[in-house]
């Protein structure tokens, strides 16, 4: 019998896998990676990429806080198991003209309290450190010093898993289906037909958390689609472009919202690629399993394809990509806009489920906070419980 089963071996619950195996016999449960997304008839995740943005200032304080302490937790996880999934180039925050003077004073207020390294810039300083990047005109931004920049979301779960390992974390590559309570033991029963027994389990299944017969009430969740575009780039352009940040862009459209850019990244495909997300006028919400299944399989993400490459187009005007493709994800956003974490029922099964857009970068850290509350009931940050309270559909 395992002490503690985590369900989702993603980006939250991996690390949440690799802290509670400092304190019991653990497992976490959950498929690889697909080979063929357009194919794959189980479930899918949210970090399926080879880039997320990290950053230690965000308006809210909240997120702020989370992922500063993830942050300061990735040179040890990267020394722990060999893994390097960190690439602090800093970062670049560009706001629409009209709020410019506001979210840059109240962005650089944040950065002077926590003592973060910036730089509030005006468009001849910006186009003399990046002459390749465009904005509005009369654009401004701050740049955010390492170790802001980008983190390979498969790299760190490899990461979290072979640091878990090193514990005696032991990995079980099924889907779980259910999960039953009886007196003294919990039991999951997995989509191959298998079953496991612990005294504890935490639910961190992402978009999928509610699919299946995992918890009693389910989560108020809503999980939206993402689109993004993926940019080939040639090798020259991508070494010319080398030093560039990734770029959160607060872009003026009627069709797209709030642009992330993340620089030239080699994919595992060995080519290069630009990639571009944003919220789009075509975003919808999907209601269960079969619409994520559908969307992630064959969505209609290349609706936004001539938007979305007219802007990045717009922002990299000397990029010549060598072909273009949109790619689907989902967002799951709690109804707090924090994640959930805390027991449910008898207090024997935890929850760390919601990253509303930003959990990547916070991963460690959401996953940190789910494992002591599972373990010892015990709240292990500053930040107020309430703030994550589960919230549960009527
Ligand atoms: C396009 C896109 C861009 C993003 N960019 C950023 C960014 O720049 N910075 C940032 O910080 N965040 C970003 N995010 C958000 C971030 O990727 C998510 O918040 C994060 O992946 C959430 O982690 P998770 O562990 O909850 O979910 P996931 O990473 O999706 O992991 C959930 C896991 O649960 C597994 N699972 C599901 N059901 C079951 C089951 N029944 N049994 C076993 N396993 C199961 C899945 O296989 C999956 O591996 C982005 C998200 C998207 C979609």
């Amino acid at each position: 019998m395992f002490d503690y089963v985590v369900i989702g071996k993603g980006l939250i619950g991996s690390a949440a896998a690799r802290y509670l195996s400092m304190r019991g016999r653990t497992a976490v449960i959950g498929p690889d990676e697909p080979p063929d997304l357009q194919t794959h008839e189980g479930v899918f995740a949210s970090h399926y990429d080879q880039g997320r943005i990290t950053r230690q200032l965000s308006r809210d304080a909240v997120w702020a806080a989370l992922a500063r302490m993830s942050i300061g937790q990735y040179a040890a996880l990267g020394a722990e198991s060999g893994i390097r999934f960190h690439y602090p180039v800093g970062g670049l925050y560009v706001p629409a003209a009209a709020e410019a003077s506001s979210y840059l004073a109240e962005m650089a207020g944040l950065a002077e309290r926590v003592a973060v390294d910036y730089e509030v810039m005006d468009e001849a300083a910006l186009h003399g450190r990046w002459p390749y990047l465009r904005f509005s005109d009369g654009w401004s931004g701050l740049y955010e010093a390492a170790p802001a920049g980008y983190i390979n979301p498969r790299q760190l779960i490899r990461a979290q898993l072979a640091a878990g390992q090193k514990q005696g974390l032991e990995i079980v590559r099924e889907t779980a289906v259910s999960l039953e309570s009886s007196l003294d033991y919990l039991t999951i029963t997995t989509d191959a037909g298998q079953s496991y027994r612990t005294k504890k389990v935490l639910v961190a299944a992402g978009a999928f958390s509610n699919a299946f017969d995992l918890l009693l009430q389910k989560l108020k969740v809503r999980v939206k689609t993402e689109t993004i575009i993926l940019a080939e780039t040639p090798p020259d352009a991508a070494e010319r472009w080398a030093e560039m940040p990734p770029v959160i862009y607060y872009i003026e459209s009627p069709e797209l919202d709030s642009i992330y850019l993340l620089p030239p990244i080699r994919y595992p495909d060995g080519r290069i690629y630009l990639k571009m997300g944003c919220n789009t006028v075509a975003d919808r919400y999907l209601s269960d399993l079969t619409e994520i299944g559908e969307w992630f399989r064959q969505g209609q993400s290349d609706v936004m394809l001539e938007a979305m490459r007219a802007a990045l187009q717009g922002i990299m005007p000397d990029l010549a990509a060598l072909s273009w493709q949109t790619g689907r994800c989902v967002v799951t956003y709690t109804t707090h806009g924090r994640p959930y974490i805390g027991l449910v029922g008898d207090g024997r099964i935890g929850v760390a489920v919601g990253g509303n857009g930003s959990g990547a970068k916070s991963s460690d850290g959401i996953g940190r906070l789910g494992a002591a509350v599972l373990a010892d009931d015990r709240w292990a940050t500053d930040l107020a419980e309430d703030l994550f309270r589960p919230v549960f559909e009527a």
